[in-house]
């Protein structure tokens, strides 16, 4: 694979096996979906971003973003095997020579997945700083305690990164004492770590996790003791343009799906995309997602030329979600009561694309991102 259009038209084609009722069927059922996700390990979609030397793609993150924008425009949903392609960012830019050769030539054939990463707990979302969970050396391993909550494809992966704290936080320096670990789910599971699933309200395999006395070897310390959360911080663009490209995607279908509809439902004896009561909301929503995709096709051109691109990924994010969302109130309006009913996709693809207005970073905290970090206003937090 070459171009990004190659790409695009090679994932269009694997996600034309996985249709609508694949994924309505996985929805009412709440379960994991493995064809899809062994379909895009072997067409080797997930390894795109692992350099060359170790088995990967040696892509951009470009063309990732392209990957998952065409499985969410095809009415798809990439959530369930998007981490896969970054979360090994850490260990790739923070990890030791040895961690490197052991994990990434397996993440890179798919046969490791590391595809959980768990930072968010009970009591700090936003805050992540606040964090309770801790880890304490002894020996040759780190003993942790505590409880992480939203990890999500824990119960599908084989390794998670893991942040907890090593030292007591200090005003001296806010972002210091957390690290990032990577633990062996494999190993792990029964001995001081328990993984119960959480229900919500879209089918996205998250979990809570319980820590109580595992033991995680000192050689899957990522990079110094302390830094763990800088190291986090560093992958966080990368998560936030591919998020923005999946909802680039999200708002693609149900703008096609709107039109599609608007043209064939006849009321009053004309079609009702004859109204512009009913076009100009399309048509809105078209012209908001042709927008946010400029600021995703920005960020992604900043990060792959290894320029700072902070604000660059917050924004895609921020537009591109806010377009899915306005794009799938469009879409249920525009299909009146029969997008509720759900052998349209509309309602489930309603209920997913909301989240990223959430997760992995709320809209409010984007807003704070920029008008501290870019405006220079003073620090609310
Ligand atoms: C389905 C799902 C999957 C997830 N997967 C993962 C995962 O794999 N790994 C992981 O670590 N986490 C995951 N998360 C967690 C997600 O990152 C958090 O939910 C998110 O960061 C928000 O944190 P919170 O839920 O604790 O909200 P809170 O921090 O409790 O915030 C609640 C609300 O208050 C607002 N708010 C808080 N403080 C301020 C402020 N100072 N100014 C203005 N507004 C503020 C927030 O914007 C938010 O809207 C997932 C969440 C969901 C729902």
């Amino acid at each position: 694979m070459t171009g990004d259009q190659e790409i695009r038209d090679a994932v269009a084609k694997l996600c034309r096996g996985f249709p609508g009722e694949y994924w309505r069927a996985l929805d009412r059922a709440r379960e994991y979906p493995a064809a899809f996700v062994k379909a895009m390990t072997d067409g080797g979609f997930l390894a795109v971003l692992v350099p060359d030397e170790y088995g990967g793609g040696g892509l951009g993150l470009a063309s990732a973003a392209a990957i998952l924008e065409e499985v969410h425009k095809s009415g798809g949903n990439a959530a369930a095997c998007h981490a896969q392609m970054y979360v090994m960012g850490a260990v790739l830019r923070h990890g030791s020579p040895a961690q490197k050769t052991r994990y990434l030539p397996g993440i890179a054939k798919g046969a490791l997945r590391l595809q959980a990463f768990a930072v968010t707990e009970p009591g700090s979302g936003t805050d992540t700083l606040g964090l309770k969970t801790t880890a304490k050396r002894e020996g040759d391993a780190y003993v942790m305690h505590g409880q992480k909550v939203f990890t999500s494809r824990a119960e599908h992966s084989d390794l998670m990164l893991l942040l907890a704290r090593t030292s007591p936080r200090s005003d001296a320096d806010r972002a210091g004492g957390l690290s990032l670990f990577l633990v062996d789910l494999r190993e792990a599971k029964g001995k001081g770590l328990d993984i119960r699933p959480l229900r919500t309200m879209i089918n996205h395999a998250t979990t809570e996790i319980f820590l109580d006395g595992l033991r995680v070897p000192t050689a899957n310390l990522i990079g110094e003791e302390g830094r763990g959360f800088r190291y986090v911080l560093d992958g966080m663009n990368a998560e936030r343009i591919l998020i923005a490209a999946e909802c680039l995607g999200d708002a693609r279908w149900f703008i096609e799906r709107a039109s599609s509809y608007a043209k064939e439902r006849v009321v009053f004896g004309r079609a009702i995309g004859q109204n512009q009561g009913v076009q100009f909301p399309i048509a809105e929503c078209y012209a908001k997602t042709e927008a946010a995709a400029l600021m995703v096709e920005k960020a992604c051109t900043l990060f792959d030329a290894g320029r700072s691109c902070g604000a660059e990924a917050n924004m895609a994010k921020l537009l591109a979600s806010e377009a899915s969302w306005h794009a799938a109130d469009m879409c249920l309006q525009t299909f009146g009561g029969f997008g509720f009913a759900e052998e349209y996709d509309v309602e489930r693809k309603f209920r997913e694309t909301r989240l990223y207005r959430t997760a992995p970073i709320s809209t409010n905290l984007i807003l704070s991102y920029i008008a501290e970090h870019v405006l220079g206003l003073p620090r609310s937090f």
